[in-house]
């Protein structure tokens, strides 16, 4: 199964990821995750992806569809895959459409009044990279699952957010008609508990 995950910054894709790929045997493919690791290790595509990220900006087209062309024709991905946060741009659809087209695109629907919230509380685990929110967390200053130290990221202050949520709303969301006219569409709401959510994309994905 090749699958896109549409949604807002904060949607869940993240979280919801993990189960549908076990439950569908295909990897998680997240360019945020992806990026990320590029400036840990210092690389050039690395630094060139930290200017625009640290503003919440989009990372020029070019680097997102050569790195995901190349993450896509990894032996892994013959079964299919999982794409959380590409594409983000109606040019980066299009070339998808060409490397590998979805099958189904998911959009995890949630009101921009609730993201706000759980963007400025979510904490991420350096080591395994699980996704957490401080209401959920108790007094735990280290990773649930595995121990390893939670940070917040830097993109996930205030004024950050608020530059994504418009990014999104001008440069991603139009991607909702996109995929509506390819007929791939579905939409979730994600604006539920976690388990829920969960179950309505099982459901969208027919079972
Ligand atoms: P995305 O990958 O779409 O940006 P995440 O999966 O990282 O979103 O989730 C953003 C934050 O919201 C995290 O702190 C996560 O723990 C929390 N979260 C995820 N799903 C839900 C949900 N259904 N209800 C409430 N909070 C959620
Ligand atoms: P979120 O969890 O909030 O949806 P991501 O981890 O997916 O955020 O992305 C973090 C940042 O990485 C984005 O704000 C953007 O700067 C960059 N990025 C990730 N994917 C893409 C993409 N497909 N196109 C352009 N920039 C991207
Ligand atoms: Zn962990």
């Amino acid at each position: 199964m090749k699958l896109v995950f549409l949604g807002p910054p904060g949607a869940g894709k993240g979280t919801q990821a993990a189960g549908v790929c076990q439950r569908f045997a295909i990897p998680h493919i997240s360019t945020g995750d992806m990026l990320r690791a590029a400036i840990a290790k210092g690389t050039e595509t690395g630094l060139k992806a930290k200017v625009f990220m640290d503003q919440g900006q989009l990372v020029p087209d070019e680097v997102l569809v050569q790195m995901v062309k190349e993450r896509l024709s990894e032996s892994d991905c013959v079964n299919g895959y999982l794409l959380d946060g590409f594409p983000r741009t109606v040019k980066q659809a299009e070339a998808l459409d060409m490397i590998s087209k979805p099958d189904v695109t998911v959009d995890v629907e949630v009101p921009d009044e609730k993201l706000l919230a759980r963007l400025t509380g979510r904490r991420v685990c350096m080591a395994c990279k699980g996704t957490f929110h401080v209401t959920k967390l108790g007094d735990a200053t280290v990773c649930p699952d595995c121990g390893g130290e939670l940070i917040q990221r830097d993109d996930d202050k205030p004024a950050t957010i608020q530059k994504r949520l418009d990014v999104y709303h001008s440069q991603t969301a139009p991607l909702i008609d996109y995929y509506e006219k390819c007929g791939s569409l579905k939409k979730v709401d994600g604006d539920q508990a976690p388990d829920k959510v969960f179950e309505a994309i099982l459901v969208a994905l027919g079972g």
